[in-house]
């Protein structure tokens, strides 16, 4: 029987060992090979300082992007973030994420580029194309890099959500109209990660995210990075270090159903057991059994943001100020992954 592979590694900024951390895998030369243009798949959601906790940590890609330089490649770094995928987005979430400054330092390609083709999904589930990016598909090899964090829509954001960002910008927005649903959205993902699947993915646990994430919930310190060629064997090692039912968040839950669980996980270096962290918080759309919709509040000035990016037009600003229509929602919390303000607020509704 094959096993996956996860390494934990305790650890902060300063302190993270690429090179250890790789070694049971089969070290960075595995992935990469000379002359390789290698896309370093951040977690840039929005444009937010990296102590927000809100992007992967800088320190993170430019440790990666050194191993990846030292095995011959040429690393790029690129997603799509949430909202408008265009250069002027691109370059303020670039530069708020400290990631402009650090490519600049390190002589790296920032990625520009915003074209997308349509693809087939082999054996998807819910997709049969899908739009992707070609900043994906242009790399000869992936590594992506996760942040652990919480999720308003899917309880945490982890290894197997991050290829959701190869989608192209508002296209996202469309997936969440077409599959409401946890479930339906939770196979979709599932199928973007089945099409755009990375060679390696190396999670950023040193500082996380607790509460209402992926956007508004607290920073938190947790010390660990993760590498794995699994997403799902990443995540569930997570979710055993955070003492999380795997099974609450529905990408776990449906890849379980569709038996891709990996059944035989080797942890070569430290294990979940040895990093465990007490009292992580997860988001209240997770505890509550109540419906929870955004309901903006008196930060908001009326940018129209929201209502750019509502599926459903179930927002709009009037007179200044953002108001939505609760038949309409379908409660897929992009507008609060977008607001600049953290002006919307959860309520319960019946
Ligand atoms: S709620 Fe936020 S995104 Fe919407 S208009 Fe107000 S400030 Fe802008
Ligand atoms: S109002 Fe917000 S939560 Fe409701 S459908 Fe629109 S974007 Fe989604």
């Amino acid at each position: 029987m094959t096993c996956s592979v996860t390494c934990i590694q305790k650890c902060d900024y300063h302190t993270m060992d690429i090179e250890s951390l790789l070694a049971p895998l089969g070290g960075i030369k595995k992935y990469v090979g000379k002359g390789d243009k290698v896309l370093l798949k951040v977690n840039l959601l929005a444009p937010k300082e990296p102590s927000k906790a809100i992007t992967t940590h800088p320190a993170v890609v430019a440790a990666v992007a050194n191993a990846v330089l030292d095995a011959g490649g040429e690393p790029y770094v690129g997603d799509s973030p949430s909202g408008l995928f265009n250069r002027s987005s691109l370059k303020r979430a670039y530069r708020k994420s400290g990631l402009y400054d650090l490519v600049r330092r390190m002589d790296l390609e920032l990625n520009y580029d915003i074209s997308s083709k349509r693809v087939l999904v082999p054996c998807g589930k819910k997709l049969k194309k899908v739009s992707i990016s070609n900043y994906i598909l242009k790399a000869d090899k992936i590594i992506a890099l996760p942040k652990i964090k919480t999720h308003d829509l899917m309880v945490m954001t982890l290894a197997t959500k991050i290829m959701f960002g190869a989608v192209p910008g508002l296209t996202k927005a469309k997936y969440h109209s077409m599959f409401p649903r946890k479930r339906l959205f939770a196979d979709m993902l599932l199928d973007v990660l089945s099409t755009a699947t990375p060679d390696l993915f190396i999670m950023d646990g040193v500082w996380g995210m607790e509460g209402n994430g992926p956007r508004s919930g607290k920073p938190v310190k947790l010390g660990v990075m993760l590498a794995s060629e699994n997403a799902l064997a990443m995540d569930l090692a997570v979710c055993e270090m955070l003492g999380i039912e795997p099974l609450v968040i529905p990408t776990l839950k449906r890849a379980r159903i569709r038996g891709m669980w990996p059944k035989n996980i080797k942890y070569p270096l430290l294990s979940p057991s040895d990093v465990k962290i007490k009292g992580f918080e997860l988001p209240s759309t997770a505890r509550k059994k109540t419906k929870l919709r955004p309901r903006p509040n008196d930060r908001c000035i009326g940018c129209g943001k929201c209502e750019e990016i509502c599926p459903r037009g179930a927002i709009k600003v009037a007179e200044g100020k953002a108001e939505v229509t609760y038949s309409r929602c379908i409660g897929c919390y992009c507008c609060r992954e977008v607001c600049p303000e953290d002006a919307i607020d959860l309520v319960a509704v019946k």
